[in-house]
């Protein structure tokens, strides 16, 4: 194992589909509604969440623009005003392990390439870590990092006995041949074989793996860990149904943003039957989210991804959309809409505006030019401070990650228990369970929100951190 320090923040890869012009959205006229009298904590501001005394004494990089200082900060905006101590604040501020690896990978062509991996675990307070690996091309440590500390908070808000973990592959799994990525994905299992485990550290799909991808893990892990031979696929989820994936895993983070709104939108003066709304990344977590918004008679008026934007005011058919992105790799050439640009994309008027696709793509240009109500946020860390504070201003509600992505990792908690149970649960079973989850986090949310006069996001952050405070004070702090 290699503790590593951190890299100054990224900002993400400017999307293909950028004008260069500046940003001219008109102002929405200010909404309190749910954000009635909240505020981000006694007189905080954006730019003094940068600051804290923290990140002084754990020597956190500088830059304000970094994704891990960013992720920490909101955490620690709830964390004084709960009046978290002192010395969980600290342990919270960092992961537990960082992992990093190197390894060689025979490609199709008889050359060696080095690639490298990840894995952090962040917390395991309460449960193993938990968290998925991301295979891209841009991944970095501090991107893992933010992901697995967003793992520990999601875990805790919504109730699942897990702690939170994250890892990836610097790799473009686009740029390979099916044989490559099999042979990267094993050699990378391998090479962190020790570190995780059914009831250590359970991996799952994130940004570019798949449900394949999982079971090369779970073969890889059962032919070589000290279980070998035992029923381990336990040890990652996520997996396919045939060697004890669940149902309804692929569609949980999407069914979870969707039972996330049905709760919180009636509140905000929305209706989800007849509520426009636009996706932002149309992978797993946005096209489920679109098809799961249509069927409940939303209409889905843009989309836009890393190949292209299109729009329609008659509405886009979320399910055709996702069978093209399914063919082509992306919403581009979509005949049963119109292309855009990205700035028409962030200026459609919606009511309901998901991002999903990658961190920090929520900045104060796209703020400015956001034509919502409601911001659901589906993938994590989209919305930078700048970029909320923005929007607050602007009476836009944002519901955090947190709460409206964690259906994910509360399905795979459901498929880790089916494998420890040896049982296969029905769909319905499934997505009724995944509802009381979602349900009920976002009450904790509501409630944490009404007693500290708060946004959201601190709200949510406020919930999570108040289990583990509770599972804190009765473990104590070894030694
Ligand atoms: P995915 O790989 O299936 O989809 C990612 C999408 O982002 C693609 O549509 C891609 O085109 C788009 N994208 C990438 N770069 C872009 C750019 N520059 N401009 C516009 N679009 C761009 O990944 P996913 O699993 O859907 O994950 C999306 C987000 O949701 C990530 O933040 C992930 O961490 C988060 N998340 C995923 C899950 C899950 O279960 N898959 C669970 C919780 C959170």
């Amino acid at each position: 194992m290699s503790t590593v320090t951190t890299k100054p923040g990224r900002k993400p890869a400017p999307s293909p589909l950028s004008n260069g012009k500046a940003p001219a959205g008109k102002p929405l006229p200010p909404k309190p509604v749910l954000g009635k009298g909240a505020s981000r904590g006694p007189g905080k501001t954006a730019a003094a969440e940068m600051k804290h005394p923290i990140f002084d004494e754990l020597a956190f990089p500088s830059d304000p623009n970094n994704l891990y200082r960013q992720t920490v900060g909101s955490m620690l905006q709830a964390a004084d005003l709960m009046g978290l101590p002192h010395e969980l604040k600290i342990i919270l501020a960092q992961p537990k392990n960082e992992i990093m690896v190197h390894f060689p990978v025979r490609m199709d062509d008889g050359e060696f390439r080095l690639f490298k991996g990840y894995r952090v675990q962040h917390n395991n307070a309460l449960g193993p870590y938990k968290g998925g690996l991301r295979f891209h091309h841009d991944v970095h440590l501090d991107d893992v990092k933010s992901l697995s500390f967003l793992m520990t908070m999601k875990c805790s808000l919504v109730g699942v006995p897990f702690g939170g973990g994250k890892g990836g592959i610097k790799v473009d799994p686009y740029k390979h041949s099916k044989a490559e990525m099999q042979r990267i994905v094993r050699r990378f299992t391998a090479a962190i074989a020790h570190d995780i485990g059914p009831d250590y550290d359970i991996p799952a799909p994130d940004v570019g793996s798949t449900a394949q991808h999982m079971a090369w893990i779970a073969d890889t892990y059962s032919s070589i860990s000290e279980g070998a031979g035992k029923n381990t696929m336990g040890v990652v989820t996520g997996k396919p149904v045939e060697i004890g994936g669940s149902l309804g895993r692929e569609k949980a983070t999407g069914q979870g943003v969707v039972d996330t709104l049905v709760e919180m939108l009636p509140e905000i003066g929305v209706d989800i039957k007849g509520c426009r709304f636009s996706v932002l990344g149309y992978g797993n977590v946005g096209s489920w989210s679109g098809r799961i918004m249509q069927d409940k008679g939303a209409k889905m008026i843009a989309a836009m991804d890393h190949t292209g934007g299109v729009r329609s005011d008659g509405g886009i058919d979320a399910h055709a959309l996702a069978l093209h992105v399914q063919k082509t790799g992306g919403v581009a050439g979509f005949r049963g809409a119109t292309a855009i640009g990205k700035d028409e994309f962030y200026k459609t008027k919606v009511d309901v505006f998901i991002p999903a696709a990658l961190e920090q793509m929520i900045q104060e240009p796209e703020a400015k030019m956001l034509n919502c109500k409601v911001l659901a946020e589906g993938a994590n860390a989209p919305t930078t401070p700048g970029g909320e504070r923005i929007l607050e201003a602007r009476g836009v509600e944002v519901l955090p990650a947190i709460l409206c992505n964690a259906g994910g990792v509360t399905v795979s908690y459901f498929e880790w228990v089916q494998n420890k149970t040896s049982h296969q649960w029905e769909l319905e079973t499934v997505d009724r369970e995944l509802n009381k989850h979602m349900v009920g986090a976002a009450r904790r949310v509501r409630d944490a929100r009404k007693k500290y006069k708060c946004t959201l996001r601190t709200a949510a952050y406020i919930g999570a951190l108040e289990r583990l405070q509770a599972a804190y004070a009765v473990r104590g702090i070894f030694p």
